[in-house]
């Protein structure tokens, strides 16, 4: 068996009931390692080491946080080749978007360890005569975080930097189709300098392990990332108990392209925020909605630009896309082109799925076309490389299309005009909005967050997250 990977629960690595192998999507014959299921008990054991850490952590100086979030970001930006290897490895992902994800993760904890530094409050007089009113932010408590597959350490990072940066203790769940960014990440946060209990990692399932994370009284507030039918059962479980909670959902992300777009880029654009890391971004654009005039050159612009698409084993070099991340998904994908073709839509290219030199879940990025809003794969999140063109008459029909979906993650637009774009961004029912640009890849010192069905509670990311990870308090002093 290749190295076994246990839970890290107040300071000490402990095995858990079993143990699952960590699978290459690429090259299913390639076992990274084996890693931990945690019991529930073990899952219990973590949040009352979490708890007890809190009195310590939560006033403890900003420096200590600082310093400690710093060493954590400047490790991983130093290992960022072996970790993104790891990460391509494991998720699917092509090995230079694996070493910029973990790039990604590396600056946030750089980001927040400055944050730690810079949490300010307010003073304001009274309305009544000699007394004086601070608000200030105080640690929330102890966070579990719960994390999906698609960004295996870039979506941790965002959620445990900010976590710890203001004085809260964690308990992390990483999606268990990808445990080696997350334990590689524990490991490292392990060694930080933050005292035990402070951070926990406990490996399982969501049925198993993420459930009785959400319910367990001992914990203060879910963080969420995932789809938006775990995310509802969660939002519910939190109300009923009145835990904080923040979720960040799916996406069917539009891309408008405009009869006055630069062709080359609406296209190059497209394919790359529909196809790249195979789709399997919640912020990859599924919905291109083109005007007529622009419509039979991008057509046919899309179809000669993926056929010079490689797609391959996600560690070869020169490869644009890597596979699937796992046969659910594949058969999910290439599901959704019968659903469409079902529908009456028209397969122009690809969506077939292909075979490589070691057994992988390879699939040609599919485009469908002569799709209605009303279709199925237009109104739900796929997660895969499948994209579907919407013809549309004019810039208002593109409009109202983009915003026909009960997804509200991120929006893209190209065109020239000065007019559309301003008016697409402010009309446009979506978190992010994007202007000549693929509707994926965002900085990571700005909020992020979706609207509609994408998203409940405060942003993430930027100094916006503190708004989650804080609870406000004013004080009254008088003279
Ligand atoms: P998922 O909802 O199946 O799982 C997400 C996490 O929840 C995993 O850790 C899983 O083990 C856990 N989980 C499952 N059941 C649970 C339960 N009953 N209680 C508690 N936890 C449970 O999602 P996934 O397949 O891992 O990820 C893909 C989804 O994530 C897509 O819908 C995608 O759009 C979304 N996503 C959203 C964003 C965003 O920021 N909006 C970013 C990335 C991914």
């Amino acid at each position: 068996m290749t190295q076994e990977h246990n839970n890290l629960i107040n300071g000490e690595w402990v095995a858990g009931t079993a143990y699952t192998p960590n699978i290459n999507p690429s090259n299913t014959a390639d076992v990274q390692g084996h890693y931990t299921q945690a019991s529930a008990a073990q899952l219990d054991d973590a949040v009352q080491a979490a708890r007890a850490a809190f009195a310590g952590w939560s006033v403890s100086g900003i420096q200590a946080r600082a310093d400690a979030l710093d060493k954590i970001g400047t490790e991983i930006l130093a290992r960022r080749e072996e970790l993104g290897t790891l990460l391509a490895r494991e998720e699917g992902k092509t090995q230079p978007e694996g070493i910029g994800e973990a790039a990604r993760a590396g600056n946030i904890f750089k980001f927040f360890a400055g944050e730690c530094l810079r949490l300010a409050g307010e003073t304001l007089p009274s309305v009544r005569p000699g007394i004086g009113v601070e608000i200030t932010r105080e640690p929330l408590g102890v966070i579990g975080i719960i994390t999906p597959w698609n960004f295996p350490i870039a979506i941790p990072a965002w959620k445990i930097a900010p976590a710890l940066a203001y004085g809260n203790c964690v308990v992390f769940k990483p999606a268990d189709l990808v445990p080696g960014c997350a334990w590689a990440l524990a490991e490292i946060i392990s060694r930080s300098g933050i005292p035990a209990g402070v951070f926990n990692l406990v490996m399982g399932r969501g049925s198993v392990i993420g459930d009785p994370l959400v319910t367990h009284p001992g914990i203060d507030a879910i963080s969420f990332t995932g789809s938006q039918a775990v995310g509802n059962r969660i939002a519910l479980q939190c109300a009923t108990s009145l835990k904080k909670f923040q979720l960040e959902m799916g996406g069917k992300n539009p891309q408008v392209i405009l009869d006055d777009a630069n062709l080359a880029q609406a296209v190059e654009l497209s394919v790359q925020s529909a196809f790249f890391s195979t789709g399997q971004r919640c912020t990859a654009s599924s919905r291109l909605i083109v005007t007529e005039g622009i419509y039979p050159q991008f057509v046919e612009g899309m179809k000669a630009r993926m056929a010079t698409l490689k797609i391959g084993d996600a560690l070869e070099a020169g490869i644009d896309i890597g596979p699937v991340a796992s046969l659910a998904q594949l058969e999910q994908d290439l599901g959704y082109v019968g659903i469409a073709q079902g529908e009456g839509a028209t397969l122009v290219a690809g969506g077939e799925r292909l075979q490589r030199a070691s057994e992988g879940f390879y699939m040609q990025p599919a485009l469908i076309t002569d799709t209605t809003g009303a279709m199925r794969i237009n109104r739900e999140e796929v997660f895969g490389p499948v994209a579907s063109i919407l013809r549309v008459k004019d810039y208002d029909a593109a409009l109202a299309e983009a915003n026909n979906t009960p997804f509200g993650l991120s929006a893209g637009i190209a065109t020239s005009s000065l007019k559309y774009a301003t008016h697409f961004k402010r009309h446009s029912q979506a978190g992010m909005v994007m202007v000549n640009l693929p509707t994926a890849g965002v900085d990571y010192h700005v909020p992020f967050g979706g609207r509609k069905g994408s998203s409940y509670g405060p942003r993430e990311q930027g100094r916006y997250a503190q708004e989650f990870f804080t609870v406000v308090k004013t004080s009254y002093t008088g003279m």
